[in-house]
């Protein structure tokens, strides 16, 4: 039967078992469409790296012999709807049957189980042969629970898999390392130099300039630093062993002035669109640490495997569990915007600063500069969480729905009450200057919780609590806050709260 296989943006897996042989009948397609460019304004660097590793994975498919239907931004047969441009090469192609691979995202979901129902030839959806778990999963582990605890899912996930095992213990008499982890960087050891793939995409860049697709950010596309394709991502790979994972759990929680990257592996990109798996990036960190345990302790390489079989299987299961639901859960009812300086990065805090001008510069935060900066302060606004996840989706390269929705409206705002996180993640400066320098460098005093440049996060984070007392003081794990919060006079709450509501309502001085 003449057959169409839809490959998306996000399923560039060259080991998929779709590709092994090669069949006259079966014709690939791939398309950059505006359907996908402009469902939210994206940064630059994030479509220069969709698209160009869209069309280095159809040369792939080319080289092996493949057939393969590409439609470019600006191609003149490029209707820009997935479902318009599938029913035109079906027809002028006489295709009889249909093939998709399960896509990761709700919304393609359902754009596609409609499209086959339309259709009149056969179909049939497969799996992406990408994660080590199933959509449906979690949402059976967890099945009658109100809260789904990440370490549970994450044990099971070591045993299933048989990841760092002693038959039925874990290696090293524990399962979990963090309290060996997480250290301030104060420049003990150095960071190495950053790797550089220098790929050029100054043609692709082009190509959306004419297309006059809205984006933000910045890009350097003569030195474009992402991988492109699975051979670049497989180097990455080994500089990250070799370079990065040596520290990477003592600094993972680490924030630094000069230093954007720490050691973060930056492989959320390749991961996310499958240039990757990630059960071969956890075979290659644990193969690293037996070459050479005096180098890479045992900690580094748990913390880094707990976030690739814990954390990013688990977001996914939750995503399948509770959407479309979850899209809409607002639990505090915030409905404040964003401050303007989140597209911009121009405020006098400095760690905001930062973490948004490296946004912008990069597409790029790591994970405690999205939770604990951009992440908290937003919520400390008391920010609509749709404003709030559409600059997630749109500004980091890494950001697609599943894993964007489920850590932004979920780890970090707390808009579905607890199914992620059992507490929201808040902070005031005490934490920011612990973790980091950022304070040292600051127009305002992380001391200071009221009068002159006093550290916004302090009266916003004690205001955050008064305002939602109802909704947080049954929380075993928050309601030790309340009994500081008692203690404190009524003039210190009053002063606290009056700072707090000036701030709010000058937030875009700040
Ligand atoms: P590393 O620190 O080197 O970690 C290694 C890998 O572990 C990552 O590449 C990633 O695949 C995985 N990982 C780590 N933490 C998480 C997590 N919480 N959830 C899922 N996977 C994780 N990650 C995305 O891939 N896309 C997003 O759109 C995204 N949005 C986020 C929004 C917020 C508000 C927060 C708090 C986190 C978000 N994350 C997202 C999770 C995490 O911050 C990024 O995966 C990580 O910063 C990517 O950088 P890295 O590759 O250097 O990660």
């Amino acid at each position: 039967k003449k057959t169409l296989r839809l490959v998306l943006g996000d399923q560039l897996y060259e080991r998929h078992s779709w590709f092994s042989d090669v069949n006259n009948e079966i014709i690939y397609v791939m398309m950059e469409m505006r359907q996908e460019t402009d469902y939210v304004k994206h940064h630059i660097q994030k479509v220069v790296a969709f698209f160009t590793a869209m069309r280095s994975f159809s040369e792939y498919l080319k080289d092996q012999g493949h057939h393969i239907i590409y439609y470019k931004i600006n191609d003149d047969n490029n209707q820009h709807s997935l479902t318009k441009n599938l029913q035109a090469i079906i027809k002028s192609e006489k295709i009889e049957h249909f093939e998709y691979l399960l896509p990761d995202e709700y919304r393609l979901d359902q754009q596609l189980k409609e499209f086959c129902n339309q259709i009149e030839i056969s179909s049939e959806s497969m799996d992406t042969e990408h994660f080590l778990t199933k959509r449906e999963d979690i949402a059976n582990f967890f099945k009658g629970k109100k809260q789904f605890l990440m370490e549970n899912f994450y044990r099971q996930m070591r045993k299933d898999h048989d990841i760092l095992m002693n038959g039925k213990d874990p290696v090293g008499e524990k399962w979990n390392f963090d309290h060996d982890n997480r250290n301030k960087y104060k420049g003990e050891v150095s960071i190495p130099e950053e790797y550089s793939y220098q790929n050029n995409v100054e043609d692709v860049l082009e190509e959306i300039k004419d297309a006059e697709i809205e984006t933000l950010g910045e890009i350097n596309a003569d030195h474009f630093d992402w991988p492109i394709n699975r051979k670049q991502a497989l180097q990455f790979i080994r500089y990250f062993c070799r370079e990065l994972l040596p520290y990477f759990g003592t600094y993972q929680d680490a924030m630094h002035t000069d230093e954007k990257f720490l050691f973060h592996s930056r492989l959320s990109f390749a991961l996310n669109t499958k240039l990757i798996h990630p059960k071969e990036l956890v075979d290659k960190v644990i193969e690293a640490w037996e070459d050479d345990s005096d180098r890479i302790s045992l900690a580094q390489v748990e913390g880094f495997i707990r976030q690739v079989i814990g954390w990013r299987e688990y977001m996914r299961g939750i995503y399948w569990a509770k959407m479309p639901e979850y899209e809409k859960l607002n639990f505090f009812e915030h409905k404040r915007k964003l401050p303007e300086f989140y597209w911009t990065g121009d405020t006098k805090m400095k760690c905001l600063e930062k973490s948004i001008k490296q946004s912008l510069s990069d597409a790029y935060a790591h994970h405690i500069q999205r939770l604990m900066v951009t992440g908290n302060f937003a919520l400390l606004n008391m920010t609509d969480p749709d404003e709030v996840d559409a600059w997630y989706l749109g500004i980091y390269i890494d950001a697609i729905q599943w894993v964007e929705i489920t850590n932004t409206r979920g780890m970090s705002q707390f808009a579905d009450g607890g199914i992620v996180g059992s507490k929201p993640y808040l902070a005031s400066a005490n934490y920011m200057h612990k973790m980091s320098n950022y304070c040292s460098k600051c127009h305002y005093d992380h001391k200071k919780k009221t009068g002159k440049n006093a550290c916004p996060f302090n009266s916003l984070y004690w205001n955050f609590y008064d305002k939602h007392r109802e909704k947080l003081e049954k929380n075993q794990r928050i309601s030790m806050m309340y009994r500081t919060w008692d203690k404190k006079s009524k003039e210190e709450k009053e002063e606290l709260l009056n700072q707090a509501n000036y701030y709010l309502d000058n937030i875009n001085k700040l």
